[in-house]
Parts: structure tokens; C-alpha cells; sequence
């Protein structure tokens, strides 16, 4: 069967046809310049958006695929967690196709779609693997086993911002464009990775609770002290530099981490996923540290690491072959949702 998958959660909309753990074809549109003006997401805004490029994102990845239509067998749509104005407009139009092709549609979690998007460069995920996510909204380490049957065992969070939201609110008050991760990103290429000395909160911590927890809100405020103290003294604000040591200074706590629990769960394979994996510290200090401790390391392409909707049809293509049962037509949003199966409807676990 071919699955459709959509995602609407927060700004992109995005479309993906997925068979048999292959991508066929995928396209996104996003509202982010939009939202450039207001330094963050307008929930109205973006829920408008999705209603404008619904269809044409769909057409896209079809034409992309070189399928119609009618070679839709099934569709998988993000049903949480995320924004619930964009999250119902993307189930609307997911039930719609559903409804007219009468095929199964499966309602499916954003972030086991963010781990899912792996599988479509590197295949089937080893079970069991570490996954560390990091993304816009979350930053977890996770011990996956079967991606669509068991339980996601969640080894430490973060207790506050995630590491994302961390890049996007220091890259405002340094005055760097929005999305700030990215412009953090470019902005450390000619920086000192080394010139500041930002804290590295929660290593080294005694607290069992805590040591494979994140926490990025004191890291923000450092940062942002630094800044302030630059312009109170009317000093030029070296950016480069700081952009470059805070980055250091996330992808130094997250690579560490995430190595660690490998290493203490006796597991060889760590996959790290999210927006924040599209960052090229995150990624070269990843792969140093797997390197070093001979764990095998796996990190999606760019374009499958921000949203999209490949990764929810690669979640809808995992269920279509588990066997899971389909969701009725009155499935509804979980703006909330909490991550412990990558299906949304209790009757799709475990066949
Ligand atoms: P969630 O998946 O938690 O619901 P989201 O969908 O908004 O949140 P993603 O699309 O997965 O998040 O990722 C967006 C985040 O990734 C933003 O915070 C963005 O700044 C960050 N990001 C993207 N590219 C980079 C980069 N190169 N370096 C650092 N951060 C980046
Ligand atoms: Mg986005
Ligand atoms: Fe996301």
C-alpha cells in the first residue's frame, strides 16, 4: 500500500507518500516568513496557512511520486502534539481523502514521526536504540524498542525550554534572524567556540532523577546576561562568538548525554532526530563521540530532520505492516499528547 501522510502540527504543512519503508515522494510549504514579523508562531496565522496549502502540498508529493490519487491505499495524519487550530485542518483534510478513497486512516504521534523520518534514509531502526530528540518544542532521550508496537520509555526530558527554543530566543536577543537555530547555526561558522564559558546544566549531576534530564533555561539566561552586559558597557557584541559558544554548549550537554545512556543501557545505536539535528555542531560532536565509543550513530538527511510529511507516512507505512487497527472517522486532536506510542488511537497498539 502506498501511504499518504500529512503534517500540519505547528508552521509547515507538509505531504508524503511512503511504501514499504520507501520515500516516494514528499513536499512542504511553510508559514515561517509570516511569522518573522511577530518573532515566533501565530497559531491563526498558521492554521490559515494550512487551509491555503493543503491541496497544492498534497498535489505536489503526488506529482513528485508520479502516483494520483486513486494509488493512495491509506493516510496517516499528526493528531498531536502541536497547535490544535493547525493540527484540525490537517486531520480535516486527512479525513476527507480517507473518507472519499475509503481507505484506513491512522492518527499518529509528531514526535514518533520526527524518529520515524531515520528509516526512510537508513532503514528499519535496531531494537532496541537510543533516540535523542530534539526539536522546537521537546528534547528528550528515549529508548525505543518496536517503533509502533511497544511502549517509548522516556529516560530523561527536559525540565524546562527545550534545546530548540533555547536557539530560538538567545538568536533574538543576540539580533539574529528569525528561526533563530538556523541563524545561530551560520552565525557560529566564524565564531570561537571557546570564547565564552557558558554552564553546562545538569552533567555531572548526583541526582539519579536527573542525569539523562536536560535543562536549557539557565543556559538561555547566561546568554542573554552575557549580551546584556556587552551593550550596558556599550561594548560591540562579538555574536559570532556567542553563537558559537552557546552552541557548543547544547550540543555538548546533548551529545554527552545521549552517549552516556547508550553506554549505561548497553546500546549500540544512537538516532538523533529533530529540527535541532539539522545543526552542524549537534551533528559533528555526535558523530566524535559515537565514533570514540564505538556506538553506530544515525541522523536523518536535512530535510527530514525539520517537519514534514514523509516522516508521518513513514509512521502510517510502520502501522499499515504492523497490522494495526485504523482509526474510526470521528478521531479527533490531542494538542498535548504525551509520547508513549507512536499511534494515537488505543486500538492501534498492539495487533
Ligand atoms: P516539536 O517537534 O517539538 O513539536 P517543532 O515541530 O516546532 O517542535 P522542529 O520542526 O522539529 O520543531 O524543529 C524546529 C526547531 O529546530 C526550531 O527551534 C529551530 O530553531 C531548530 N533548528 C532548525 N535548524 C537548526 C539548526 N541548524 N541549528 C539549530 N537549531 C535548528
Ligand atoms: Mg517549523
Ligand atoms: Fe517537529
Amino acid at each position: 500500500r502506498v501511504v499518504l501522510g500529512i503534517e500540519s502540527s505547528c508552521d509547515e504543512t507538509g505531504a508524503g507518500l511512503v511504501r514499504d519503508g520507501r520515500l516516494l515522494g514528499h513536499a512542504v510549504a511553510s508559514s515561517m516568513a509570516e511569522h518573522a514579523r511577530y518573532g515566533g508562531v501565530v497559531p491563526e496565522i498558521a492554521a490559515r496557512a494550512h487551509v491555503h496549502s493543503f491541496n497544492p502540498v498534497v498535489q505536489q508529493a503526488l506529482d513528485q511520486a508520479g502516483l494520483t490519487m486513486s494509488d493512495i491505499g491509506a493516510v496517516a495524519v499528526t493528531t498531536g502534539p502541536g497547535l490544535s487550530g493547525a493540527l484540525q485542518v490537517g486531520l480535516a483534510g486527512a479525513k476527507g481523502i480517507a473518507y472519499a478513497l475509503d481507505v484506513p486512516l491512522y492518527g499518529v504521534h509528531h514526535l514518533a514521526g520526527h524518529v520515524a523520518a531515520d528509516t526512510l534514509e537508513h532503514g528499519p531502526l535496531p531494537e532496541p536504540c537510543m533516540v535523542l530528540i530534539v526539536s522546537g518544542g521537546h528534547t528528550s532521550l528515549l529508548l525505543v524498542r518496536d517503533l509502533v508496537r511497544d511502549p517509548i520509555l522516556h529516560l530523561g526530558d527536559t525540565l524546562d525550554d527545550a534545546a530548540g527554543e533555547c536557539f530560538d530566543k538567545v538568536a533574538r536577543v543576540f539580533g539574529l534572524p528569525y528561526p533563530g537555530g538556523p541563524a545561530i547555526d551560520r552565525a557560529a561558522r566564524d565564531g570561537d567556540r571557546k570564547a565564552v564559558s557558558f554552564p553546562r546544566p545538569l552533567t555531572g549531576t548526583r541526582d539519579e532523577r536527573h542525569r539523562f534530564a536536560f535543562s536549557f533555561s539557565g543556559l538561555k539566561t547566561a546568554a542573554a546576561r552575557w549580551a546584556e552586559q556587552h551593550r550596558a558597557e556599550g561594548r560591540e557584541l562579538p555574536v559570532a562568538d556567542g553563537a558559537a559558544s552557546l552552541q557548543e554548549a547544547v550540543a555538548d550537554v546533548l551529545t554527552r548525554k545521549a552517549v552516556d545512556a547508550c553506554r549505561e543501557h548497553d546500546v549500540s545505536t544512537l538516532i538523533v532526530v529533530g529540527g535541532v539535528a539539522a545543526n552542524s555542531r549537534v551533528r559533528e560532536l555526535a558523530e566524535q563521540r559515537c565514533r570514540s565509543a564505538g556506538i553506530t550513530l544515525r541522523v536523518p538527511p536535512l530535510g527530514l530532520c525539520t517537519d514534514n510529511g514523509a516522516m508521518i507516512a513513514a509512521v502510517g507505512d510502520l502501522l499499515v505492516r504492523s497490522g494495526a487497527e485504523p482509526a474510526p472517522l470521528d478521531l479527533s486532536i490531542d494538542p498535548s499528547a504525551p509520547l508513549t506510542y507512536a499511534a494515537l488511537t488505543p486500538a492501534a497498539r498492539a495487533p
